[in-house]
C-alpha cells in the first residue's frame, strides 16, 4: 500500500486518480495486516486497489467525472466496493473516467485528461488510455494499483484495457450488482475487474459478484470459484469467429493479431469455426439510442437540489431557470449530446421510429448470439477495437461518430448482456499494446477466463 501511495504521487502527470484516500488506506491497510496474520484471511486481503469514480464510497467524494456532483459525499457504499473492502482490499482512491462513463477517451471528465503510460515508439505525444474508465486502465498499466475496478455500458472495460495492455472483463449482466453504482444506461451497465493478468480477473471478479436484493436486476445465482477454472484446457471448445467483424480498412496489425489468436487457441486443442452475426451492423446506430434514452432518464435526477452543484441565481429566477442554469453549468458537452438525443428519441413523435426500433433491433442482435451458441459454440473470438490507442485531442475534436465507433466490437455484447473479456495478446509496429476480446456464454464467465487464459 505504502508503495503504491507513493507511486501515485510521483504519477501524477497520468492523472488516473481524481481522489487519494490515504488515510483510509493506510487504515485498511492495517486492519489487513491483521487478517493476515490469522488463518482465514480472505481472497484480496492486504491488496490495494482503485475504485472508478462511478462507484459510490462512503464519505469519499463520488462525483462520476462531473461538475455537476461536486461535493457529493455518499452516505452509503456501493455493494462491489462493498464486497471488495470485506474481502481485505485496500482502496487508495477514486479513479478518473469520462463524465457519467460516456466516452472512449477519457477526454471528457471534469478532472480533465487521464494520460496512457504508453507511447508510440519514441515519440512523447500523450496517448489516452482509452475510456470511459481509463483511470482504471492508466493505474494499472502504469502499476499505481493492483488492480482497479471498471464499469461497461457499451465497452468501457474492455476498450480501456486493450489500450493500456490489462485484462479486463465485462460479466454477464445481473452478475454484479449495480446498487450504488451511478448509473448511465441501467440496462446494460455492468461492473467489471480491470487486472495485470486472467488470473487476478478470476479471483476480483469472484470476490465483485454476487446476488443483491438492492439490484432486483442482479441474477440470484451462486458464484463459483473461478479462479479454479483456470486449467489452461480448452481442448474441444468451439471458437467462433463472426465474419461481420471483419471490417474494411481495419488496420493489418489487428488481422494479423486475430489470426494469431486464432492459430494459438487451435493449437491448444480448440476447433475454430466461421460464423456468422448477421445483425452485427445495426448494434452501433441501436446502441447510440438506446444508451442515450436510458441516460436522460436516469439524468433527469441531477436538479441541483439532490445532490452536488447548483448555480447561482438572480432575483428573478425560479424553479425552471435553477434547473436550467444547473444543469447547463454542471454536465459538459457530451453528457448534453446523450439527453438531448435521449430525450429526442424518448419524444410521442419519434418513439416508435427510434426508441422502439432500436429496441427490436437489440433482440435481433441478442438472438444472433444465442443461434451461434445452440449450434455447439462455446466461445468468439473478436478484436477488441478497431485500432491501437489514439492520440489525445485526436478524436474528440473530431465528428462525435468518429469516437463512437471505437465501440463497434464490443457493443453487441452489451446489448446482448452477455460476458466480454478483453486480452492483451500483442503489439503493433509501433509498440502499442493491442487486445483480442472473448465474447462468451450467459453466465459462463468461469469458462471465458479459462479460454482467455489460455490465449494470454
Ligand atoms: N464509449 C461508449 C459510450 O460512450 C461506452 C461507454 C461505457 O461503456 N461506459 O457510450
Amino acid at each position: 500500500t505504502q508503495a503504491c501511495l507513493t507511486a501515485i504521487d510521483a504519477a501524477g502527470a497520468l492523472n488516473a486518480f481524481a481522489h487519494k484516500t490515504p488515510e483510509i488506506a493506510l487504515e485498511r491497510a492495517s486492519a489487513a495486516d491483521a487478517r493476515l496474520k490469522g488463518e482465514d484471511a480472505p481472497a484480496m486481503c492486504g491488496l490495494p486497489i482503485g475504485i472508478k469514480d462511478l462507484f459510490c464510497t462512503k464519505g469519499v467524494p463520488s462525483q462520476a467525472g462531473s461538475r455537476i456532483l461536486q461535493g457529493f459525499k455518499p452516505e452509503y457504499e456501493s455493494t462491489v466496493s462493498q464486497n471488495l473492502i470485506d474481502s481485505g482490499s485496500v482502496m487508495l482512491g477514486k479513479l478518473n473516467m469520462d463524465e457519467f462513463a460516456m466516452g472512449s477517451s477519457n477526454e471528457t471528465s471534469v478532472y480533465g485528461d487521464v494520460i496512457s503510460p504508453w507511447r508510440r515508439g519514441d515519440d512523447t505525444a500523450a496517448l489516452t488510455p482509452g475510456g470511459s474508465s481509463g483511470g482504471s486502465a492508466a493505474a494499472v498499466a502504469a502499476d499505481l494499483c493492483l488492480a482497479a475496478t471498471g464499469t461497461d455500458t457499451g465497452g468501457s472495460i474492455r476498450q480501456p484495457a486493450a489500450f493500456t495492455g490489462t485484462v479486463g472483463i465485462k460479466p454477464t449482466y445481473g452478475r454484479c450488482s449495480r446498487w450504488g453504482v451511478v448509473a448511465f444506461a441501467s440496462s446494460l451497465d455492468q461492473a467489471g475487474p480491470m487486472t495485470k493478468s486472467v488470473r487476478d480477473a478470476a479471483i476480483m471478479l469472484e470476490v465483485m459478484a454476487g446476488h443483491d436484493a438492492k439490484d432486483s436486476t442482479s441474477a440470484d445465482l451462486a458464484v463459483p470459484n473461478f479462479e479454479a477454472m483456470l486449467t489452461g484446457d480448452i481442448r474441444g471448445k468451439k471458437i467462433g469467429i463472426p465474419k461481420e467483424y471483419r471490417m474494411d480498412g481495419m488496420p493489418a496489425a489487428i488481422e494479423t493479431l486475430w489470426a494469431d489468436g486464432a492459430a494459438m487457441l487451435k493449437d491448444a486443442g480448440a476447433e475454430i469455426v466461421d460464423i456468422s452475426l448477421p445483425h452485427t451492423k445495426y448494434a452501433l446506430p441501436a446502441y447510440y439510442v438506446i444508451a442515450p434514452a436510458e441516460a436522460s432518464s436516469n439524468l433527469a435526477r441531477y436538479d441541483g437540489v439532490r445532490y452536488g452543484h447548483r448555480a447561482k441565481l438572480e432575483a428573478g429566477d425560479g424553479i425552471t431557470e435553477m434547473y436550467e442554469k444547473t444543469r447547463a453549468e454542471g454536465f459538459g458537452p457530451e453528457v448534453q449530446r446523450r439527453v438531448m438525443v435521449g430525450t429526442y428519441v424518448l419524444s410521442a413523435g419519434f418513439y416508435d421510429a427510434y426508441y422502439n426500433r432500436a429496441r427490436r433491433v437489440r433482440t435481433l442482435i441478442k438472438k444472433d448470439f444465442e443461434d451461434v451458441f445452440a449450434a455447439g459454440v462455446d466461445a468468439i473470438l473478436t478484436p477488441a477495437t478497431p485500432s491501437a490507442a489514439f492520440g489525445l485531442g485526436e478524436m474528440i475534436d473530431a465528428d462525435p461518430v468518429q469516437m463512437y465507433l471505437n465501440d463497434v466490437f464490443t457493443v453487441t455484447v452489451n446489448l446482448a448482456g452477455l460476458p466480454g473479456i478483453s486480452v492483451p495478446t500483442g503489439l503493433d509496429a509501433q509498440g502499442l499494446p493491442l487486445g483480442l476480446q472473448l465474447i462468451g456464454k450467459p453466465w459462463e464467465e468461469g469458462d471465458l477466463l479459462n479460454t482467455a487464459y489460455a490465449l494470454e
